[in-house]
């Protein structure tokens, strides 16, 4: 079969390049692009995005209730000027004034949560509830910077509490942990890999490894000029689960590997690690206590009893969260950064060679007298402002209410009722889309979170013909022709899963992004799109063993 069959648009040489993330604009111009006849209400299916169709509803109904008190609050606390000029809240009798304020507005939505957050700050978690609601209101009312910088005082408590319930859980865990709260995971990356290197934590020419496949810019970032570090790939293995193999973990072993960077649970697969690979890193991590590990768990809340690796390597590991996903509030851009208190990170800032360390005293001098002392989270926070504006750093205070409010309301989610709801929503979804292909979903697998789901041709050809198929369709087609295909028939819009570090040419499908009724379409459209290129590859070979029903 010529490859001229393809039924692409001119210039695919030059996407080979493209992150997939700017891939999907491709294909997406190519399901609008009117080439192909389809009925007119057939809109286009774009399945490649991350960001959930589904929301937090009783958090942010309390948030807006939140901001009317607040209002109260600053307007009472000045004489009345019609001008439209307020104050900042008064601490004294704030509860009482909640209280009353409460009961003025039972059964509007938001107040029944509100008041329980209140009520399970103070008896749950033992802080001054009077305190608690003035940093909130303080918070939403947006009048002052954030202080501290990092993050505002009982807010930081509050969602360590919540990262503790979904990221420990059970696991054992000694002593506590500091966090910077910021613009989303995203951020949390940027800053990360940028103090890392002003910190000589990582250098041009270092060696870190990566689990993949994998949020793409961790794919992207190290190979950028800034960095230019060499990576080395630990790939999951799809005949596992997506599970790493002990020979892959291994790599770890070697000393010129400075960090590993993971993704847990993972993004495309969605699989979380199991807990034999867990323990295996750190049993290497007792043999390396040097090795830097980075955990982007942002998934960790869809897994079945989720445990990060910060629980077992706590000294070693900066974990990284966001809100975006669970929450459903890209929007909003709310993640966080936490390290130990005691930690590895601090321990190498303080060994390094001494020029180096005269270098950072300088970079740092303007913002403490001790810049040695200076932890890294609090480098973190500093760079992330360029240090001379360290004063303004920090993420803006309705954010931080608005995460604070998340938090409680997962902390008060019990017994896991958002968290089933979102699990089942996402797993019928997962049901249909390969009902509709036509494969039986093997038994679940207890590790899955069902976020994504990579559609593997192997996989696929496989399960609905044979190997030779396979074979014939890798030797026969370009990289994403099959995506683009879909585009352009079907309207239906997938990430390549290439652009991520997978080992086979696949397309990464979001649950979390349509309806059930569209992954009964998008199932439909692969279903055809296979049959096709199943009859093509029968005339082609003359074969016919086709197994499928
Ligand atoms: C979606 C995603 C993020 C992005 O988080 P934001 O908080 O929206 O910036 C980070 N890491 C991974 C692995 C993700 O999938």
């Amino acid at each position: 079969m010529a490859k001229s069959d393809k039924s692409g648009s001119n210039d695919r040489a030059g996407m080979a390049a493209l992150s997939p993330f700017e891939l999907k604009d491709e294909l997406i111009k190519a399901a609008g692009g009117g080439v192909v006849e389809r009925p007119a209400n057939l809109s286009m299916l774009n399945a490649g995005r991350g960001n959930p169709n589904f929301l937090a509803t009783i958090p942010r109904h309390g948030f807006w209730q939140l901001g009317l008190f607040a209002m109260r609050e600053s307007e009472r606390s000045f004489a009345y000027m019609p001008e439209g000029v307020g104050g900042f809240p008064k601490r004294e009798g704030l509860e009482e004034r909640f209280e009353i304020f409460a009961r003025e507005n039972k059964g509007v939505p938001g107040i029944a949560f509100l008041a329980g957050a209140v009520s399970y700050v103070r008896d749950q978690l033992g802080l001054n509830a009077g305190d608690f609601l003035y940093e909130m209101c303080e918070g939403i009312l947006a009048s002052n910077y954030p202080v501290p910088d990092r993050m505002l005082k009982l807010s930081e408590q509050i969602v360590a509490q919540y990262l503790r319930r979904e990221m420990i859980g059970k696991h054992p865990f000694v002593g506590d942990f500091d966090i910077f709260a910021v613009e989303g995971g995203t951020a949390a990356m940027t800053y990360i890999f940028n103090t890392m290197r002003e910190n000589f934590l990582i250098k041009p020419g270092d060696t870190i490894a990566l689990g993949t496949p994998i949020f793409t810019p961790y794919i992207e970032i190290p190979h950028l000029n800034d960095y230019k570090l060499k990576v080395v790939n630990l790939d999951a293995d799809v005949a596992k689960g997506w599970q790493y193999s002990k020979a892959e973990l291994d790599k770890l072993r070697d000393p010129k590997v400075k960090a590993f960077f993971l993704v847990n649970p993972s993004n495309p697969p969605s699989v979380k690690m199991d807990d034999e690979s867990l323990e295996y890193i750190a049993e290497i991590v007792k043999e390396r206590p040097d090795l830097i590990l980075l955990t982007d768990d942002v998934y960790g809340t869809f897994a079945d009893d989720f445990v990060s690796l910060f629980a077992l390597c706590p000294k070693n590991t900066i974990l990284v969260y966001s809100y975006s996903k669970y929450f459903g509030a890209t929007g909003w851009r709310l993640g966080t950064i936490a390290t130990h208190r005691d930690n590895i990170f601090d321990q190498q800032l303080a060994a390094l060679p001494k020029d180096q360390r005269a270098q950072l005293h300088e970079r740092y001098e303007s913002i403490t007298t001790e810049p040695e002392k200076l932890k890294f989270i609090d480098r973190l926070v500093a760079d992330s402002r360029t240090v001379a504006l360290n004063h303004t750093a920090g993420l803006s205070t309705p954010q931080q209410v608005q995460m604070v409010l998340f938090s409680l309301f997962s902390l008060m989610d019990t017994p896991d009722a958002y968290k089933n709801a979102l699990k089942r929503l996402i797993r019928n979804r997962k049901q249909a889309l390969y009902r509709e292909i036509g494969i039986a979903l093997e038994e679940e697998d207890e590790n899955a979170v069902d976020y994504y789901t990579i559609l593997d041709i192997e996989y696929l050809g496989e399960r609905r013909h044979s190997r030779e198929l396979v074979d014939w369709i890798i030797k026969n087609t370009e990289p994403s022709e099959l995506l683009f295909r879909l585009a352009k028939d079907a309207r239906v819009v997938l990430l390549p899963g290439r652009g991520f570090g997978t080992q086979h040419p696949s397309g990464r499908v979001s649950l979390a992004n349509l309806n059930e009724s569209d992954y009964t379409q998008i199932g439909r459209a692969i279903r055809e799109l296979m049959d096709e290129y199943i009859e093509r590859y029968q005339k082609a070979t003359g074969k016919k063993a086709d197994k499928s029903k």
